[in-house]
């Protein structure tokens, strides 16, 4: 093999250092990838794969792409979740003696994106660090864009469950591990297949004392007593990792990382993953998309920062009743006075994303226009200040308090930075006359020589008598006088020839050339002046990042407010009365997402009224597609919009708070882990049976459906005792079941209720009412369903005609005898029902008289 040149043993040595990434490698005017770098991104990129020293039989492939237009191509790699390590030149080729030395700047993974280019406005973009040990995890999480950073310890029973309810609360792009949680099998396989994030490991030498030390470092502190996680190691632990991280990742200022709030999860209502999915807080199951979540009909911010406080408050509802009232109040005084809601949402239409603005601040990567677009989001702080202050209820008179109106930095931008500047900041035009003396003596210098220039031209013309003669300038030749052929006679002495073309001469003049050399060097200067001045008035306002911060923290918080109190005006909401006590009381509540839907149709609206004491349980029975899930979340959502502040789609709503809301909705395969329908199930049930409370609610649809009729039932039947027990749960539930026999139930148990979808029957015709009244349906009018879906007429007759023979079985009770395997399935898992449970649901089992399903061969063979 040849020797290898300096220049490809500088690239290994470094690339060497960045195994796990793209490397892109300065040279000249393009970033050059070699070996199975260039093939990836020759892959990826769709680039044309060359080679160094091709057909000398040591072959490099390499791939380029132009160094000006590389943000689209790094932001594709960091799409596709590869990271990119960017190497520049450090020295001045011109300077450099031999090689030009190299160095990484900066790693960019998907976890530590600032490109607007990648981001999604109204979304953060996590990176989260998880560790672990034998008391619990320690979590940590960033957004490097907006500067938010946050950590809390999750430990005691659970704790593995706890992570992954964070995980997928704030749904990361990238996360560092431990050994302890790649050992998770929960964890790991929560995040493969749900979220699938960039893994990264922290090194195993990572301990406490050096993510305690990096933390004081940073924040330059004595102790982390202020953030509240000094006593909180596995904490620390975490948050030293993701700033570790960032320090070698980033390799530049991290001022704008200013704060760490540590959080307790017991702050928040829990939200398990599943709950989350089913109850389409941010986005639907089927599309994941925004449109028909919760979070599509109540958000109507107007700035990106807004909508991003806005989602975390959906995805974190609170158990504070002060603090929810408090923001309830804030709500309903906004919704009371229109005006000043209007003012204040034009005000804030006019303000961009100021949290990461400042993140391009901090960084050096902004350029005039985003100071620009900084100062004309902050100029309307003083009139923000001043509505905010004809408010009384205390949240929002402490924004209004609170609310810095940076006027200084307005006036630093206004007075330096053009108003419509150019997008480089090498090139001049950025900073206004004015500002600084020496700049101005620049562009008068510039000015001066350019009008007289423009001046000369008159001048030659009426001392040479030539009236077409010309000045005009080109980049190669500079100013030159140009004098067409028929006037060459005319041509003064002192005109130097330049150039010749077709039909004219062009010269040149000794004071030409002088004025030149003016103007040139006083642009030069100028360029070169404007670029410090820039980055100087950059630098002053990153030194104000906590103020700026702070501010945008107001604006964010306030945008939301008023963005629940549009919502509430405009689709007519009420303000729930939200307290301790031990009950659910809607009346005339409606599904927010459902009927924002519905075009034609109108919502029907329908009361709950769930408490501690006889009325805790309601089983709900009714055909399909009669509106029970529809109902059942929208009391799921009532309570949750309630719990975040916001008014409620009601005629009147009481909600005493719920700790966690649970949901165990519909059959969906999951595919990605393998597992069947059932085993699905019964996974959510047995989470639910065992973390639930008597402050839940718990929403159950349709449990037991995936297996036999009668181990379905028997399930169902067991897990009802199960959460009705006030010794065991006592839970507020709402279960929707097809099984008609559990409205047995009401009579054997306390707290049970009844209810059913009413339904009208018209000839042959079915109509669903869609209102829940008390007792229990006895028909389930599934053929009716089928022919509403487009069953052709002929199956839809031959089942009634099976229907019909079936029903005259029923008078002949059948014993079902349930496989072997079913059973141990069942016993496997759900464990969480002890040997009495199972001793009655046995004598139930025996009680029961199950109608046969049409699931069983063996019965249709009758026909
Ligand atoms: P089920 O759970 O009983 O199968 P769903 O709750 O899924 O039924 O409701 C089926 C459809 O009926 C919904 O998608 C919705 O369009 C409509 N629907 C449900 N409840 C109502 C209601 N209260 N008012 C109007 N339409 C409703």
């Amino acid at each position: 093999m040849a020797k290898l040149t300096p220049m490809m043993q500088q690239y290994l040595s470094i690339k060497k250092e960045y195994q796990d990434t793209i490397l892109f490698f300065r040279l000249g005017d393009f970033y050059e990838m070699f070996n199975e770098d260039a093939k990836i991104a020759a892959r990826e990129l769709e680039l044309t794969l060359t080679a160094r020293n091709k057909g000398k039989g040591d072959e490099v492939p390499m791939a380029g792409v132009p160094y000006h237009s590389s943000e689209s191509y790094i932001a594709k790699l960091i799409e596709k979740g590869y990271r990119v390590a960017i190497c520049e030149q450090v020295e001045d080729a011109s300077q450099a003696s031999g090689l030009v030395k190299r160095e990484v700047v900066r790693v960019i993974t998907p976890g530590t994106v600032v490109n607007n280019n990648i981001l999604e406005e109204k979304n953060n973009n996590y990176l989260a660090a998880i560790v672990g040990s034998d008391k619990g995890y320690g979590f940590s999480l960033v957004d490097v864009s907006t500067g938010e950073f946050a950590v809390t310890q999750l430990d005691g029973a659970e704790a593995a469950n706890k992570v992954i309810d964070e995980l997928s609360r704030i749904n990361p792009a990238e996360v560092l591990l431990d050994d302890k949680v790649r050992s998770s099998t929960e964890i790991m396989g929560f995040m493969r297949s749900q979220i699938n994030p960039i893994i990264t490991n922290i090194k195993e030498s990572f301990g406490y004392d050096r993510a305690y030390e990096l933390l004081i470092d940073h924040f330059d502190t004595i102790t982390l007593e202020g953030f509240g996680c000094e006593n909180l190691p596995l904490a620390i632990q975490a948050a030293g990792a993701v700033l570790d991280f960032l320090i070698e990742t980033q390799k530049r200022s991290l001022k704008h990382i200013n704060q760490l709030s540590t959080y307790a999860t017991i702050d928040y209502m829990v939200l398990d993953a599943n709950t989350r999915r089913n109850l389409e807080l941010v986005k639907t199951m089927r599309d994941k998309s925004k449109k028909g979540s919760l979070l599509w009909v109540i958000d109507k911010t107007v700035t990106s920062m807004g909508g991003r406080r806005l989602r975390r408050w959906v995805e974190q509802p609170l158990l504070d009743v002060e603090e929810i009232n408090r923001r309830l109040d804030g709500v309903e005084e906004i919704s009371k006075n229109i005006l000043l809601k209007e003012e204040l949402r034009d005000l804030l239409n006019q303000v961009y994303d100021i949290e990461r603005l400042m993140g391009k601040v901090i960084y050096g990567s902004a350029n005039a226009r985003d100071l620009i677009a900084l100062k004309s989001s902050l100029e309307i702080l003083p009139d923000v200040k001043a509505s905010l202050a004809e408010f009384e209820s205390s949240m929002l008179e402490e924004l209004e308090e609170d609310l810095d109106k940076l006027a200084d930095i307005t006036e630093l931008i206004e007075s330096s930075i053009q108003d419509k500047p150019p997008t480089t900041i090498t090139e001049g035009g950025i900073i206004k006359e004015g500002y600084d003396e020496q700049l101005d003596e620049y562009l008068d210098a510039k000015k001066n020589g350019k009008n007289w220039i423009i001046q000369l031209q008159q001048r030659e013309r009426q001392r040479t008598g030539i009236s077409s003669l010309k000045v005009g300038h080109n980049k190669v030749h500079g100013y030159y006088i140009e004098v067409t052929k028929a006037n060459l006679d005319a041509v003064p002495e002192d005109y130097v020839r330049k150039q010749t073309l077709s039909n004219s001469e062009r010269y040149i003049t000794p004071e030409l050339k002088e004025k030149e050399s003016i103007i040139l060097g006083a642009e030069e200067k100028s360029m070169e002046l404007e670029y410090q001045l820039f980055i100087h008035i950059r630098d002053r306002i990153a030194a104000e990042t906590d103020r700026i911060q702070k501010s945008a923290n107001i604006l964010a918080q306030l945008d939301a407010l008023i963005s629940l109190a549009e919502v509430a005006l405009n689709n007519n909401y009420v303000r729930p009365k939200v307290n301790h006590g031990e009950v659910i009381d809607i009346k005339s509540g409606r599904h927010p997402v459902v009927e924002a839907m519905l075009d034609t149709e109108v919502f029907v609206p329908n009361d709950t009224y769930l408490d501690q004491g006889d009325e805790r349980f309601s089983i709900i029975t009714g055909p399909n597609m009669s509106g029970k899930s529809t109902y059942m979340r929208q009391v799921a959502l009532i309570t949750l919009l309630a719990q975040m502040g916001s008014f409620v789609p009601a005629e009147f709503a009481e909600i005493g708070i719920v700790d966690r809301i649970f949901t165990r909705v519909g059959a969906s395969d999951d595919l990605t882990t393998g597992q069947s329908t059932f085993m699905v199930e019964m996974n959510e049930v047995a989470n639910i049976l065992n973390n639930a409370t008597n402050k839940s609610l718990i929403i159950l649809d349709e449990v037991g459906r995936g297996t036999s009729t009668y181990d379905g039932l028997s399930i169902a039947w067991a897990v009802i005792e199960y959460i009705s027990d006030t010794e065991k749960i006592g839970a507020k539930s709402l279960f929707a079941t097809h099984y008609h026999e559990l409205t047995e139930l009401e009579d054997r148990l306390a707290g049970i209720k009844n209810y059913n979808v009413a339904v009208q029957e018209e000839g042959e015709d079915v109509i669903f009412l869609r209102k829940i009244i008390p007792g229990g349906a006895d028909q389930s009018y599934g053929i009716e369903v089928a022919k509403r879906a487009g069953i052709p007429k002929l199956v839809i007759d031959r089942s009634k005609e099976i229907l019909a023979k079936l029903e005259e079985q029923e008078e002949k009770t059948i014993e079902v005898t349930t496989k072997d395997k079913q059973k141990k399935v069942k016993e496997k898992k759900v464990d969480n029902i002890d040997s009495k449970e199972k001793q009655e649901e046995d004598s139930i089992k025996a009680e029961m008289k199950i109608k046969e399903s049409l699931a069983n061969p063996a019965q249709m063979a009758l026909f």
